[in-house]
This record gives structure tokens, C-alpha cells and sequence, in this order.
């Protein structure tokens, strides 16, 4: 089967390679990827990150990435007694990153994915993970939401993810909630509103299981998502030296209130 070119794909490429203009400024150039890619990836870099790295290009400028690439500190929820998922976000959901989520979500205005790109990027691929031993789980949405809203920005952030850490996505699981928005709702209503609002329609073909949501908040969607697992799989843990379980952990692209 073809793959298919997602329209916004030709803008991303655009602001990658030839725009040289900061994404968030749009006044000073932007800054070479070997300043910004990890280490690891300068010491073995393929033909692909060197032709990326010859014809330029960051995201952002040097200024713009230090104001808002922040690597907030990971935060916990519980999953199950004596068992915590780890939420480690990009940055914090503040301006200039708020207002570009919100314009990318509810206007679905794709100017927006090379910033919010460019920080997801700065996610650290977590240590011992590759393609064979786990796998990506974008928070999912429901077919009511998708048809209201027409596209699914979480599931084309972590498709970006997917892409940057070189893991696969796995779609085994589904939500069957009519919820409305969590926006607004305090924490312990969010988590009523989310009871049973995720069923599994297979089991995970790994170990590691790497969820993934746009905005974490309370962490309340993450932690109905990662229950629905553990209550499904019946053996899950977040505990590292478990080796013959699951090992669940969460990313965002952001995290803070969405007041
Ligand atoms: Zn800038």
C-alpha cells in the first residue's frame, strides 16, 4: 500500500529544510541541528541527519529555544496500589506553547506543527527502549470526537513522536466514552468521567508501553488510560526491575493548567 502524504507533512518538510526562520519569532535564523539533536545522534549520525544537518536547520532560533524547551520535572500518578505512572512533558503549557496547541487543536491550523515539533523533540527517547521492546500508545479519541473535529492532533503529534524515537505506534485500544472535555472539570471529576472509557482490543504486543497525550494536566486521561491497561493485562507495573511485565510510562508535549 502507498503511503499516503499528509497534507501538513509538505509544511513540516518546508520549515525543516528550506525555511531558515525561526518558527516562533519568524526574525532570526534558526538554529543548525547539531546544536539541538542529543548527542547520541551526532556520534552515529546517518546519511539522513547529515543531509538534514548540510541544508540547514532547527525549528527555532537559538533565543526561542532556550525561552520555552523546558524539560519540566516528571510527575506521578497512581495507577494501582504501590504502583506510579511517571509523566515526564516537553515543556510546560504556557505562552507561546498554549496558544499554539489550542490554535493546532480547535482551528487545526498546521503553521503551528513545526514549533509544537520542535518541542516534542526534546523528549528523551527513554533508556533501553527500541522498536522490538515497545511500542507507542497516543491517547485515543473517539469517533464521535474525531468526526466533530475532523483530523486527530494527537494521534499526528505522536505519529511525529513515533518517528523521532524510532518506536512504532499501537492502536489496541479504544475509547468508548462520550465525555465531554475535560477541560474544566476538577481532578476527581475528570476521573469519573473517565472510568471505563477505555476498552483493549488486543493484548500489547511488547513490554514497554509508552503512552502518549498532547496536554497532561492532572495526568487524570494518562491515568485512566494506563488503569484500563492494568485492570485489561492484569499484570502491569510501573516497578523497572520487573522484567517479565508490562512497564508502563507517560509522555506529553506539555504540561500545566488548562485554565
Ligand atoms: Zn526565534
Amino acid at each position: 500500500m502507498m503511503r499516503r502524504l499528509a497534507p501538513y507533512q509538505t509544511g513540516l518538510w518546508l520549515a525543516e529544510y528550506v525555511d531558515i526562520r525561526c518558527q516562533l519569532c519568524r526574525v532570526c535564523r534558526s538554529m543548525p541541528h547539531s546544536q539541538i539533536l542529543p548527542a547520541h545522534h551526532l556520534r552515529f549520525p546517518n546519511i539522513r541527519q547529515k543531509i538534514a544537518q548540510c541544508l540547514n536547520s532547527g525549528l527555532l532560533c537559538e533565543y526561542c529555544h532556550h525561552s520555552i524547551a523546558w524539560l519540566p520535572k516528571a510527575f506521578e500518578v497512581d495507577i494501582a496500589a504501590g504502583m506510579a505512572l511517571s509523566i515526564q512533558a516537553a515543556t510546560y503549557y504556557d505562552y507561546p506553547m498554549r496558544q499554539a496547541i489550542r490554535a493546532f487543536k480547535h482551528h487545526e491550523d498546521m503553521t503551528k506543527l513545526p514549533l509544537l515539533l520542535h518541542i516534542l523533540r526534546q523528549l528523551p527517547r527513554p533508556h533501553g527502549c527500541h522498536p522490538d521492546n515497545s511500542v507507542i500508545i497516543a491517547m485515543p479519541t473517539t469517533d464521535q470526537r474525531l468526526v466533530k473535529r475532523g483530523f486527530d492532533p494527537v494521534s499526528i503529534l505522536a505519529a511525529q513522536l513515533s518517528k523521532h524515537w524510532q518506536i512504532p505506534l499501537w492502536h489496541g485500544i479504544k475509547r468508548i466514552d462520550n465525555t465531554l472535555s475535560q477541560q474544566g472539570l476538577t481532578r476527581a471529576e475528570r476521573l469519573r468521567n473517565l472510568d471505563n472509557a477505555f476498552t483493549l482490543v488486543e493484548k500489547p504486543p511488547v513490554k514497554r508501553l509508552l503512552l502518549f497525550d498532547d496536554v497532561a494536566t492532572t495526568g487524570a486521561s494518562l491515568q485512566a488510560l494506563s488503569r484500563a491497561l492494568y485492570e485489561s493485562t492484569g499484570s502491569l507495573t510501573a516497578d523497572q526491575h520487573v522484567s517479565h511485565q508490562y512497564l508502563l510510562s507517560a509522555y506529553a508535549l506539555a504540561h500545566g493548567s488548562q485554565s
